[in-house]
Parts: structure tokens; sequence; C-alpha cells
């Protein structure tokens, strides 16, 4: 039986997951009732922590966070290159995105180094601050 209902699941996951999203999708005030009143108790929680301390990620899913965190840097770079005219400021270069930095007009303003954050939202943050240069302009800039 369970093995039955296994292979049924396997065979129509995208559609069980669609259904799902459907439900969620409409039920949002249902869950967040729910869940909240589930996860809010002490128990809850402390299982949850025990649960983290415990788990420990194959080497195969460490491998995937890692390719993944990697290329949402390098797709958060792109869009910001972007977003700030995609050439150098000083010499007017256009090249691949690996060769631009972010240069901090006044670095007293400078909270943190935009290759440095972990978001969308904190490079947003930072990049009105901030000029595109190519990296060697940006040696040249910092030269002392
Ligand atoms: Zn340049
Ligand atoms: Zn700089």
């Amino acid at each position: 039986m369970d093995q039955k209902r296994k292979a049924y699941r396997d065979k129509h996951r995208e559609q069980i997951n669609a259904q799902k999203r459907a439900w969620n999708a409409a039920n949002k005030d249902k869950i967040s009732v729910a869940r909240r009143k589930r996860e809010s108790t002490p128990e809850y929680k402390a299982k949850r922590a025990e649960q983290r301390r415990n788990y420990t990620a194959t080497e195969d899913q460490k491998i995937r966070w890692t390719e993944n965190s990697r290329r949402s840097a390098r797709n958060r770079k792109i869009k910001a290159v972007e977003l700030l005219g995609g050439v150098c400021t000083i010499c007017g270069l256009k090249d691949d995105p690996v060769v631009y930095d972010f240069h901090h007009r006044d670095p007293a303003e400078k909270d943190l180094a935009i290759s440095k954050a972990k978001t969308w939202a904190a490079i947003e943050m930072e990049l009105p601050k901030c000029v595109l240069v190519c990296a060697n302009c940006h040696r040249k800039v910092h030269k002392v």
C-alpha cells in the first residue's frame, strides 16, 4: 500500500504540488493562524533548535548550497553593474561584469562592500553611494 502510494506521489508530483500551492494561496489566513499557534510553544521551539543542532548536510547538499550562493552572488552583481550603467565611470570600459568594482564616492558613507552583501536589499541600500569603476581604474583611485 505504502509503495503504491509512493509510486502515485512520484508520478503525480507536479500535479500534487500545484494543488498544494493553490490551496496554500487560497488559505493564507488559515495557515498563518494554525502555524503560528503550533510554532509558538516553547516545546516546538526547543524541538526545532535541537533538530537544527543535529542536522548534518550531505556533501551533495553542501556543494549545491555553495553553487547556489555563488550563482546568486553573480546574478546580484550583474544586476548591480547594469543598474550603475554597465561602463567604467572613469575610462568608459564596457566589459564582462567581473571586471567592475563598486567604488564608494565618500568612504565615510560606506556601510558595506557590495561584494560582501548577502542580499539584494543590502545592495540596494549601498548602491546609491557608489560609482561603477573597472578594476584597473579602481586600483589607481586607491593608490597611495
Ligand atoms: Zn576604468
Ligand atoms: Zn573604491
